[in-house]
């Protein structure tokens, strides 16, 4: 069965793309149908952006707050708050095991081991 590039008509941008034979086949054997969007469209929608074009990676809002422990800088992933002291990544480290019960949901589970 031989197929023929065909004009489609992108459902997303109304603009004209080409379903070549290629695809067709593709598609045919694969059981889908016809493509809706053109290219473009599909590729901006699998890489997420979809709604307002918007640049959302998922990157985190980073804070930096001074560390309470020792002064340094320190970066963290949520909003610092007064009533809570802050510590750098290097005296957050030392400083979680003895404080026991404040657990930030990180990685490694319990540290019940004692
Ligand atoms: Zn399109
Ligand atoms: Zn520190």
């Amino acid at each position: 069965m031989a197929f023929e590039d065909r004009n489609l008509k992108c459902v997303e941008c109304e603009n004209d793309f080409v379903f070549t034979a290629d695809d067709q086949d593709f598609h045919s054997q694969k059981g889908y149908q016809d493509p809706k969007r053109c290219p473009d469209c599909r590729s901006a929608r699998r890489s997420g952006g979809g709604y307002g074009g918007g640049g959302y990676r998922g990157e985190r809002q980073m804070y930096t707050a001074t560390c309470d422990q020792c002064g340094n800088e320190a970066t963290l992933p949520f909003e610092p708050r007064q009533d809570r002291p802050v510590y750098c990544s290097d005296c957050f480290s030392k400083v979680r095991p003895a404080g026991g019960g404040g657990g930030g949901g990180g990685g490694g589970g319990g540290g019940a081991r004692w």
